[in-house]
């Protein structure tokens, strides 16, 4: 029954003059998403409203599907589209449609017309008296109730007239690509998918970074962190992944610092590298899957101690006063979390010392960091010319 969708949008209509690009960015997300589906698919943007129209068969439930993962859609709504052919011929598409779409009569209704052409021959109240009338007569069962109804039956009269009465609800946030680019620290954990997804809702589109350690992490580790990238692809479009290896530099920092603050040296080596990549390929921030609390190298102190190397751009942590539980949903939400909890190690637990700091000193580290002094910029640099960047998307 029905062949288009009416998009609603929340936060993008208070976007003021830079309105009509939040749009254009809805309206290219949108057609992104819907390339993936079965049949063809226009999508236009009239007069402050964004349809999606179906060209040719289309399965309901798929096309639904895409667009509820496009960030910036607050509500999906099937609509009938309708030629204006007088109020008569109205009100039998009225009855069709509630006899079509509500088998069980025994519900409370509202009629809600909205005349935007305003030469149409009847004013909204009108409309509402006339069709409320028209649809008690023909389905007495039906109670009108004008402040909770079970369904709220819209009829919009513009150059066509557009009868909906449904709303599914989208993933809210705002159109990936309106608020920038940032690098994503995604290892094959639970949590630096769900911070790639947190940030992408923002309108924000990721890239990704990875280390590598081969041999000490398989090629199925890797191939974890690749299937990941896709899965979050499927809500914030193609990611650039990249790949770096980053066994050199953790065999050294193991060979000349205390193995106690391993971990957090290493974690400081990769926000340095990150940061590189990150400017090099206009991102304006870096994204971790961090949370206080979770492991040694999240406590307030070895945060800071990571955090004194980000000197080039803020990093953004949207997991950080999360409990796990909260994370495990979301994950499990987006689709992520099954690949997340798959057994292959990831570089940080093969090296990770039995009683690591978990109140380390910046000043203690900086100068424990001094020791790699002779060979670390020339790894740095080598582990940056030999990266690997995949293009992920699905
Ligand atoms: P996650 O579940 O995201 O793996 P975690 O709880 O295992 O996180 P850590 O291993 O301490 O925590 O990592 C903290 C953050 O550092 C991760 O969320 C991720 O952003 C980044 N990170 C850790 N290891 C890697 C890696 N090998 N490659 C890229 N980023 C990493
Ligand atoms: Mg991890």
């Amino acid at each position: 029954m029905y062949k288009s969708f009416l998009i609603k949008y929340a936060e993008i209509g208070v976007k003021g003059k830079n309105r009509y690009l939040f749009e254009d960015a809805l309206v290219q997300q949108i057609k992104y998403a819907m390339k993936k589906c079965e049949g063809e698919f226009k999508v236009r943007k009239n007069s402050g409203r964004i349809y999606v129209d179906a060209q040719t068969d289309f399965d309901f439930d798929e096309a639904v599907d895409h667009l509820k993962k496009v960030f910036g859609i607050w509500g999906i709504c099937p609509v009938v589209c309708l030629e204006d052919e007088g109020f008569d011929k109205l009100c039998e598409d009225v009855i069709h449609y509630v006899d079509q779409v509500y088998p069980d009569k025994n519900k409370t209704f509202k009629v809600m017309a909205r005349r935007a052409r305003k030469n149409y021959p009847m004013e909204s109240m009108e409309i509402n008296a006339k069709m409320g009338g028209v649809i008690l007569d023909a389905f007495p069962e039906m109670k009108v109730d004008v402040h909770k109804p079970d369904i709220l039956l819209t009829i919009e009269i513009r150059e066509k007239i557009y009868l909906y009465s449904e709303i599914i609800p989208g993933p809210g946030g705002m159109p990936v690509g309106t608020g920038g680019k940032a690098m994503l620290l995604l290892s094959g954990g639970i949590d630096s998918p769900v911070a790639g997804y947190m940030i992408a809702k923002r309108g924000v589109k990721i890239d990704a970074v990875y280390f590598h350690a081969p041999p000490y992490t398989s090629e199925r580790a890797k191939q974890k962190v690749v299937d990941l990238a896709r899965i979050v692809s499927r809500y914030t479009g193609p990611i650039y992944l990249h790949i770096i290896n980053f066994t050199d530099i953790q065999m050294y920092i193991y060979e000349k610092c205390p193995h106690d603050e391993l971990t957090i040296i290493m974690r400081r080596y990769m926000m340095r590298i990150a940061q590189q990549i990150a400017s090099e390929t206009e991102c304006y921030g870096l994204v971790t899957g961090e949370s206080i609390g979770q492991v040694a190298s999240q406590t307030l102190q070895s945060l800071m101690a990571t955090n004194d190397v980000c000197d080039q751009m803020p990093v953004y942590r949207p997991c950080i006063a999360m409990d796990k539980q909260d994370i495990v949903d979301i994950s499990e939400k987006i689709g992520t979390y099954e690949t997340s909890i798959l057994p292959f190690e990831d570089c940080c637990t093969i090296f990770v010392a039995k009683h690591p700091v978990t109140k380390p000193n910046v000043k203690v580290i900086r100068r424990h960091e001094e020791n790699l002094a002779e060979k670390i910029d020339e790894m740095v640099q080598t582990a940056l010319d030999t990266k690997e960047v995949i293009v992920v998307s699905e």
